[in-house]
């Protein structure tokens, strides 16, 4: 199979690229427009590889995007404004053009070239907050945050050009993701670089804002597993089961490091602050896919990528 990852110069992407230049056969070609969030280091280990391509590119550019996919049978959809917090401080504006107008583009190319798969990655944060029990995937979307509105819209989007164009379209929501290569304005790789420096740590808040912690890897082989196992027209929850407040994370990072808890400054919340997202993954668990990481094992090869690397990275 030859698969087209956009926006796999980020975070989740990269690793994906890695995992599909690793685990699989499949040729590869990575779309990206390489805006602040993107960077080739998070590819450095297999630009060169024989069966992967870099293209530097926007997902709006219809000729770009149309001359891609005419080539490949699948498409992973990872490119997208994806900070919450720019999405509020700094205008939604990038994030319906990415988010929306990208995927959109991407579809219709899509539409036109017949391709086998495409595969839409989506978030928890469609669902917007739950304070008990978890979301399944048929429950209503009710975002919460500019960010999350544009991905559900994407969602919807997708969806429809499975109903109406027959498009073989799957979409996965998953949890908060940790790991290697995520841009250091997120929290734990912020906290990470701040604390090793013996900064301050900005807790929004009062901490206790819940998420579910998934490590980059199992998402990787979630989205595999649904790219080639999943069926058409469906959507895919990706949850961790591994629930923390955003207090706890902090602690633990601090503790790994052996930096003092003093370091955590409460600034103010963000508005609109989601309080706890939860996923139900019964079904992406049918299709044979678990979790591989503890959470304490994620965080050990996170906070040794970052006290390792940050130092001769650009970001
Ligand atoms: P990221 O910000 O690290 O990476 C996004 C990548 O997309 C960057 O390399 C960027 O250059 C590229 N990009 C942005 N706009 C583009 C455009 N118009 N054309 C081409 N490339 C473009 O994001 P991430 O954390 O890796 O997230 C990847 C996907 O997973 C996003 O769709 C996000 O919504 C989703 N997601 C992320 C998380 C998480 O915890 N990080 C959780 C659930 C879902």
């Amino acid at each position: 199979m030859k698969t087209l990852v956009t926006g796999g110069a980020g975070f989740i992407g990269s690793n994906y690229v890695n995992y599909l230049l690793t685990e699989t056969t499949d040729d590869v070609v990575t779309l990206d427009s390489l805006t602040y969030a993107g960077s080739l280091d998070n590819l450095e280990s297999v630009l060169d590889h024989q069966r992967h391509e870099f293209v530097e590119g926007d997902i709006c550019d219809s000729g770009l995007v149309s001359e891609l996919i005419a080539d490949v049978d699948a498409v992973v959809n990872f490119a997208a404004e994806s900070h919450v917090d720019r999405s509020i401080d700094s205008g939604s504006k990038p994030f319906v053009h990415s988010n929306v107008e990208g995927t959109q583009t991407l579809l219709d190319a899509s539409v036109e070239a017949g391709i086998d798969r495409f595969l839409q990655v989506s978030t928890d944060e469609v669902y917007g907050h739950i304070l008990s029990g978890k979301f399944s995937e048929s429950d209503p979307l009710n975002p919460r945050n500019p960010y999350a509105a544009t991905k559900a819209a994407a969602d919807m989007i997708a969806n429809s050009y499975n109903v109406t164009y027959d498009l073989p379209v799957l979409i996965t929501r998953s949890s908060n993701n940790f790991g290697p290569r995520q841009h250091p304005e997120k929290l734990i790789p912020k906290f990470i670089k701040r604390a090793e420096q013996g900064e301050e740590v900005p807790l929004y808040g009062d901490g206790s804002n819940i998420r579910e912690w998934l490590y980059v890897e199992d998402n990787c082989r979630a989205i595999d597993t649904v790219l080639r196992n999943g069926n058409e027209g469906e959507i895919y929850n990706v949850g961790s089961g591994i629930e923390l407040t955003n207090l706890e994370v902090t602690h633990r990072i601090l503790d790994e490091l052996g930096a003092s808890r003093d370091l955590i400054s409460f600034v103010e919340d963000r508005a609109g602050h989601d309080q706890r997202y939860a996923l139900e993954t019964s079904k992406i668990e049918s299709l044979g896919w678990s979790t591989e990481w503890k959470f304490e094992e994620g965080l050990e090869q996170t906070i040794d990528y970052y006290t390792s690397n940050y130092s001769s990275r650009k970001v």
